[in-house]
């Protein structure tokens, strides 16, 4: 009876178009740019995969689906778009790719496009979203320029939100990144009762004007930048490649409540990156302290 009721409340004041819509965000891959394993990576962190290709991982990717009018949006084109897109493709009955949302022009963000052109999907005016930098690089340099000159893609921008439907919102803001060829977003994606932080990529929290506590408060999910668990991961000075550590993130985020620590799931892990595996003891000491590690299939109800 009480749920009769709550379900009579909820259409007095929700279209019933809202209520009938199921929409959630997929992880497609959580690896860094360069993917898992590494081209040309002799170490221990890569070895096992040579003997155990299922161990290999796609590169960091989100879609957005919208699965009661069978559409999905997908959040980066990367190395991996042709299986990630399948994946949706086949899962979704009749579904439709309605767009591509794009973060920056790093190798592991854009460079999928290339499967919407003339020597594979062949799109038509798919639409993709794009900052004012980032669109005058795709139109200005190849082989994009001539996705944008056969019709392939329509860019758009989006530096005011974009309402997907009735019900999913995009929006996208700026974040201290390397932005050598164009600026580099993350992304809110919000539906009316749920939002959702994506951000693959930026250098260090204290180099954004926005405190990462007060988002984790205001949002629901957030997908945040784990490219490295802690300082000395790799063979080179790390500053030329700054990224928050895992371990500095959850030092920020210290003094939240436990209902606040599990919105967190980290995503964007270089090949070095120990939560790779479930096994390490950096993987159950993130999940000790609260916080997720993302993984390929979780789906986060918006
Ligand atoms: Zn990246
Ligand atoms: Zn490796
Ligand atoms: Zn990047």
């Amino acid at each position: 009876m009480r749920n009769i009721l709550f379900c009579f409340l909820l259409s007095t004041f929700y279209p019933s178009e809202i209520l009938a819509q199921r929409s959630y965000v997929e992880v497609l891959g959580i690896a860094q740019d360069a993917g898992y394993p590494q081209a040309g990576c002799p170490k221990k962190c890569c070895e096992a995969l040579h003997y155990d290709p299922s161990l290999r991982q796609n590169v960091a990717s989100i879609a957005l689906v919208n699965e009661t009018k069978s559409s999905y949006w997908i959040f980066d084109a990367t190395p991996d778009f042709t299986t990630q897109n399948n994946l949706l493709y086949h899962s979704i009955k009749s579904s439709t790719l309605g767009g591509i949302f794009l973060t920056h022009a790093h190798i592991g963000h854009y460079t999928g496009l290339v499967y919407l052109g003339r020597e594979a999907m062949s799109t038509s005016k798919l639409r993709v979203f794009v900052r004012p930098k980032m669109k005058l690089f795709l139109e200005n340099n190849g082989p994009w320029s001539q996705l944008v000159t056969l019709g392939n893609i329509e860019l758009k921008d989006t530096q005011k939100p974009v309402q997907l439907n009735s019900n999913l919102k995009v929006e996208s803001f700026l974040v201290p990144h390397r932005d050598e060829f164009s600026e580099t977003v993350g992304y809110k994606i919000s539906s009316s009762s749920k939002s959702l932080i994506y951000i693959p990529d930026i250098d260090k929290w204290s180099k954004w004007e926005k405190n990462l506590a007060d988002l984790v408060k205001e949002n629901d999910y957030l997908l945040l930048d784990g490219t490295f668990f802690k300082d000395g991961e790799i063979n080179r000075p790390m500053s030329e490649v700054p990224h928050p550590f895992v371990s500095e993130t959850m030092e920020v985020l210290n003094n939240l409540t436990a209902g606040q620590k599990s919105r967190v799931y980290f995503i964007h892990f270089n090949h070095t990156n120990p939560l790779l595996s479930k096994d390490s003891a950096e993987y159950t000491a993130v999940i000790k302290a609260g916080f997720n590690v993302s993984y390929q299939g979780l789906k986060l109800e918006l």
